[in-house]
């Protein structure tokens, strides 16, 4: 399966700042939707979206204990 797009201009890669370390992405609202997927960080610090490759970069001033 090949949802990743190479083309010879990198494209922007999109960046979201998050509170917690599990997010979740349905493509936006750019009308490129996809399929509601949910990821976890685990120990990272961020992750990015395999459908859409949106980057998402837990706030570091964000406590992942609290709700
Ligand atoms: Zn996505």
């Amino acid at each position: 399966m090949s949802l990743v797009k190479n083309g010879d201009a990198a494209p922007p890669v999109e960046m979201m700042i998050v509170q917690s370390k599990r997010v979740k992405c349905d493509g936006g609202d750019a009308g490129l939707g996809h399929p509601r997927v949910f990821m976890d960080m685990g120990e990272d610090t961020s992750v990015e979206c395999k459908y859409c490759g949106k980057r998402f970069v837990l706030d570091p001033d964000a406590d992942p204990s609290a709700h």
